[in-house]
């Protein structure tokens, strides 16, 4: 029976991120570590947008950045300087060939395409099987999601799922340096729905169609919502579909467990989504740093502490809008207009001060948020 110091089940986000970092890091050099997929990452199966002050772990591969923001919405719109931050964009390709050219340099490193099919403690080793064999390690960091998680009370599973064209356009209509973060003026018929524009250049752009339901829509609705914002937004214009992108990402108040024994849950599975918003990549970039920086000083392994108030926040927003309390373009109009982008920003990153936290929740209609808030308490 194959042993490893770390496996690392899953090779997204979540697994390369640790990965890479314990790539760089000459403590892990004589480590056996074993990274397993179901399938190669030869896909750009998805873009990762996030803000960040500093220039990050994964500067290089930045697509795109952008420091300032459109925000729309009925009767409200407004070009948001974001300094000191930087919306910044990751291309799914530049990311998985980047880390898997690193990776094919280093000996201690095996990586495997095979679905794992179990991942369980025996007798506190933790053990993962796949293709019927048994494979054993020290740590097992786990990004696979076996199963949709089971809701207790008080637990909401909404959508974010999006439908997005990469488009060229002869003549120039975007501005490279704005990009539009959301966009609530387009059709709300299918829920609640916003847009987002990624320009690339004054004659391309990654243009998304976004809703928070808790159904998916046939692909031809977002297609129709799609061609209507784009027609409606730059009136008439020509332009060829250049790549297509579709996503789903869940967002849910159920607890994921961070760890059993030495299984340590990363990423989606490890609860890293932001209930609230869907953003994910940031949190796992912070849990890979806590992880790698414990194994390497020999400290136990203590995971990104999560901070109770703002589960708690997230959960009275996924009530306000699961049990349509109030619209999401009402919500975030109100955020957008009575607060600085880089509060939320900080709010939304989980590091806010509580003096900001009571100004945000200030700026938001009292009755549906104290009768969300009471009924996520009792
Ligand atoms: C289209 C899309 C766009 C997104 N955009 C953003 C964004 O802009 N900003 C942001 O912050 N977040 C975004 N997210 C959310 C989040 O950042 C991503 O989902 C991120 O990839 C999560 O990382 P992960 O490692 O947890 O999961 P994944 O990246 O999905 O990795 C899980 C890996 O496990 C593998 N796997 C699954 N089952 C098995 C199995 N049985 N055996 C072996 N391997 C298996 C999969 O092939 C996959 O490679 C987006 C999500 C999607 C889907």
């Amino acid at each position: 029976m194959a042993h490893y110091d770390y496996i690392i089940a899953g090779s997204g986000c979540a697994g390369l991120s640790l990965l890479m970092r314990m790539v760089e890091n000459e403590n892990f050099s004589d480590k056996k570590i074993l990274l397993v997929d179901r399938s190669p990452k030869n896909n750009n199966d998805r873009t990762w947008c996030f803000w960040e002050k500093e220039n990050g772990f994964f500067e290089d591969i930045v697509f795109k950045k952008w420091d300032k923001l459109w925000f729309h919405a009925d009767g409200y719109s407004s070009l948001k300087h974001i300094f000191p931050y930087k919306y910044k964009m990751i291309r799914g390709i530049d990311f998985y060939r980047h880390c898997f050219s690193r990776i094919a340099r280093q000996k201690n490193i095996t990586a495997i395409y095979q679905p794992v099919e179990r991942i369980f403690n025996d007798d506190l080793e933790p053990c993962m099987i796949m293709g019927g064999d048994k494979v054993t390690a020290k740590y097992i960091f786990n990004s696979v999601q076996f199963e949709k998680p089971v809701l207790k009370r008080k637990e909401f599973y909404l959508l974010q799922h999006f439908a997005g064209w990469v488009i060229e356009t002869k003549e120039g209509v975007f501005i490279p340096g704005e990009a539009t973060l959301m966009d609530f003026t387009v059709t709300q018929k299918n829920g609640n729905a916003f847009a987002y524009i990624l320009p690339f250049s004054s004659t391309k752009a990654l243009i998304e169609y976004t809703l928070i339901t808790d159904t998916l829509l046939q692909q031809k609705q977002y297609e129709e919502a799609l061609y209507k914002y784009i027609d409606k937004k730059f009136s008439s214009l020509n332009y060829t579909i250049i790549e297509k992108e579709f996503g789903v990402i869940p967002m849910t108040n159920h607890v994921f467990p961070g760890a059993e024994n030495n299984i340590i849950h990363i990423g989606t599975a490890g609860g890293q989504t932001k209930a609230s918003s869907g953003y994910t990549f940031q949190f796992i970039q912070k849990q890979s740093e806590i992880i790698v920086e414990s194994l390497s000083e020999n400290k136990a392994l203590s995971l990104v502490a999560r901070k109770s108030r703002f589960d708690f926040y997230d959960s009275i927003l996924l009530n306000v809008l699961a049990t349509r309390k109030l619209s999401a373009e009402k919500i975030f109009q109100h955020l957008f207009r009575k607060n600085n982008i880089t509060d939320i920003f900080n709010f939304l990153d989980n590091d806010s001060s509580l003096l900001q936290e009571l100004k945000i929740i200030g700026s938001l209609p009292v009755l549906p948020f104290l009768r969300a808030g009471v009924q996520q308490l009792f």
